[in-house]
């Protein structure tokens, strides 16, 4: 629980190699022929132009040649045969780059999000309300298609590049070592420039993730459907918008400050390199005039000059994204790592078989909250007992529904089934034997039946099931008046979708916590909180059938439910303030007995 460990910084150029290493090899992992292919092509794309440039000298000093010497010719023929195959090399390279550059993205994506997704999945509760992890785990699903081959592309760039710039020093080191110095100048100070400024945008954009986190979050809440409904009806938009754009101005300043000492010192180095290229322009040209160089040395070394300048640009250019690719690889990185706090049991059974559901001095609290949501909470409920737990809102009854299905593992204190651990249970084994129903269930948009076969994933095509669980839910009849009965789709995100009212979601929700057969051990939080009253006084009877003889937890701030139960626990601020049956309850004149006072004054 809590942050995550810090990785290793993007600060440094080694850094961002070593994060283009770990790129590499996920690269690898996806399909090893496709980077083979990928490697090999950048290799004939970097040799193949230095090639190019040696024979186009070979031929225009064949062509001066060959006015004296006749054997000239064969030379020049054979180098221009030699130099067009290069060309279309180089062409077959570029092409083939871009095929398995292609396929690789495709596969790559698939392969990185069904890492993230099959950690997303054994990922706590807890994980996901941290706000640092869900960042991590968004910002890493965001760019799972791009990131990754980028950074493996742009190093490949990079590589190519110097592979092609150590051809070309090569051959000018045959002309001057003063050449290859001209070609340094031109392009180190660039280099460095560019490692600098790359590592200043990359400490910007990691300062302001924040700010970009709400920017984007203010996005959402104009584009989405399930906003849209309040935001039209308040006529939240204007101000959203002129949000939105006020955080861009608070950004855009500094961002600007960047890009324009960016571009003012890639101005200067670019310039530099002009001049670099000029000088040796004048050198190459007067060292032919004076005839120290041949009319194709001379072609050669401008050309040479000339793309090693070029290479030098795309070696910078592909520097700079690297930094960039390597921050999403260090949050991929720091979210596949991520600890898993949950260190699920193997016990298929109890210590104590038939003690039931026992908890024992547990106090929770919430990460980043400094009030506990529980405070030495302790009750037992045996097998076959209906336990009952009110209380005002907030005071703590739903967290303590997580607790109990060990949605969160508990810290101080202890839940127990049979007298083990929830935490030492095997998982499969611990979910066989309990069934839920959230305050907050979720709404799948899939058909109805799958929505109550869910409740039961090894039978959760049985439509027998699904009609019985139904059933006891007092929900049949809203099935059959669905369009396409079970098989209706609902929600409005898909093409014949249709919605239900809250109402008659929570009948939904409720068959789903019914589907499971196997379950002895049932928790319910407000399961009828969006009845109407009569259906509420019908589900009341129906719960009392249902959960006869069951182990049962069941949280309502409805009063007349609460009496199903044995026995009636009272939470306030997160503590029992008092426990027992409703008559014992009510002779006692405490909190239970104003709060039913209050409702029953209510019907009065
Ligand atoms: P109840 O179900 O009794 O209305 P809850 O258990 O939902 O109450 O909430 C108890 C307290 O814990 C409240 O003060 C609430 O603000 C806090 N709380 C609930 N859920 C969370 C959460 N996911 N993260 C942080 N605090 C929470
Ligand atoms: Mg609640």
């Amino acid at each position: 629980m809590g942050a995550a460990r810090e990785p290793e910084r993007v600060g440094s150029t080694s850094s961002a190699f070593a994060y283009s290493l770990r790129a590499l090899r996920l690269v690898w992992e996806t399909s090893r022929p496709l980077t083979v292919t990928l490697l090999v092509a950048t290799l004939v794309a970097g040799l193949a132009p230095t090639g190019a440039a040696y024979l186009a000298k070979v031929v225009v000093d064949g062509v001066i040649a060959a006015t004296d010497d006749p054997a000239a010719k064969v030379t020049t023929f054979w180098a221009i045969v030699g130099e067009v195959s290069l060309v279309g090399l180089l062409v077959v390279a570029n092409r083939v780059l871009s095929l398995s550059e292609q396929l690789l993205k495709a596969k790559l994506a698939h392969t990185v999000t069904h890492v993230i997704l099959e950690r997303a999945i054994r990922l706590d509760l807890t994980d996901f309300e941290d706000p640092t992890l869900h960042d991590r785990l968004e910002e890493a699903r965001r760019e799972a298609t791009q990131r990754p081959l980028s950074l493996v592309l742009r190093s490949f760039t990079l590589a190519r590049n110097a592979i092609a710039l150590t051809g070309y020093v090569a051959l000018l080191a045959q002309l001057s070592w003063w050449a290859v110095v001209a070609l340094l100048v031109a392009g180190l100070p660039a280099f460095i420039a560019e490692a600098r400024f790359s590592q200043e945008t990359f400490r910007f954009f990691r300062k302001h993730s924040p700010e970009n986190r709400e920017r984007h979050y203010v996005e959402t809440l104009l584009t989405r459907e399930q906003f849209a409904k309040e935001i039209g009806f308040f006529g939240l938009g204007p101000m959203l918008i002129a949000r939105y754009d006020e955080m861009f101005v608070a950004l855009y300043d500094e961002d600007r400050r960047i890009a324009v000492k960016r571009h003012l010192w890639g101005l200067a180095l670019g310039l530099l390199g002009t001049a670099a290229f000029l000088g040796a322009y004048l050198f190459i040209v007067l060292e032919t005039a004076d005839g120290e160089l041949t009319l194709g040395q001379m072609t050669m070394y401008l050309v040479v000059f000339r793309q090693g300048q070029g290479a030098v640009t795309a070696a910078l250019t592909a520097l700079g994204g690297m930094y960039e690719d390597a921050l999403y690889i260090e949050n991929l990185d720091a979210f596949l790592e991520h600890p898993i706090a949950r260190t699920a049991g193997a016990a298929q059974e109890g210590a104590e078989a038939g003690d039931g559901l026992r908890v024992e001095d547990l106090s929770w609290t919430y990460p980043g909250s400094t009030e506990p949501a529980l405070r030495r909470v302790s009750f037992h409920v045996a097998p076959g007992e209906t336990l009952a737990i009110v209380g005002h809102n907030g005071s703590g009854k739903s967290t303590l529904v997580k607790l109990l299905t060990r949605r969160y593992v508990a810290e101080e204190g202890a839940v127990m089934l049979d007298g083990r651990r929830l935490e030492e249970w095997d998982e499969a084994a611990l979910r066989a034997r309990m069934s839920v129903l959230f305050q907050d269930f979720n709404r799948f948009k899939l058909t109805v039946g799958e929505n109550v076969g869910v409740g039961d994933v090894e039978h959760m095509e049985d439509r027998a099931r699904w009609e019985a669980a139904t059933k006891r839910a007092l929900a049949t009849e809203l099935i059959d008046e669905l369009p396409e009965g079970f098989d209706t789709r609902l929600g409005k995100a898909f093409k014949d979708g249709t919605e239900l009212s809250g109402g008659q979601w929570q009948r939904v929700a409720f068959a789903r916590a019914l589907m499971r057969r196997s379950a002895d051990i049932l928790v319910f939080d407000e399961p009828t909180s969006a009845a109407d009253p009569r259906r509420q006084a019908e589900l009341d009877e129906q719960l009392r059938a249902i959960l006869e003889h069951r182990t049962a937890v069941i949280v309502s701030h409805r009063l007349a439910t609460a009496r199903i139960a044995d026995r009636i626990l009272v939470l306030d601020h997160g503590r029992v303030i008092e426990e027992g049956d409703h008559d014992a309850l009510m002779e006692r004149g405490g909190v239970y007995a104003s709060l039913f006072e209050a409702q029953a004054a209510g019907f009065r």
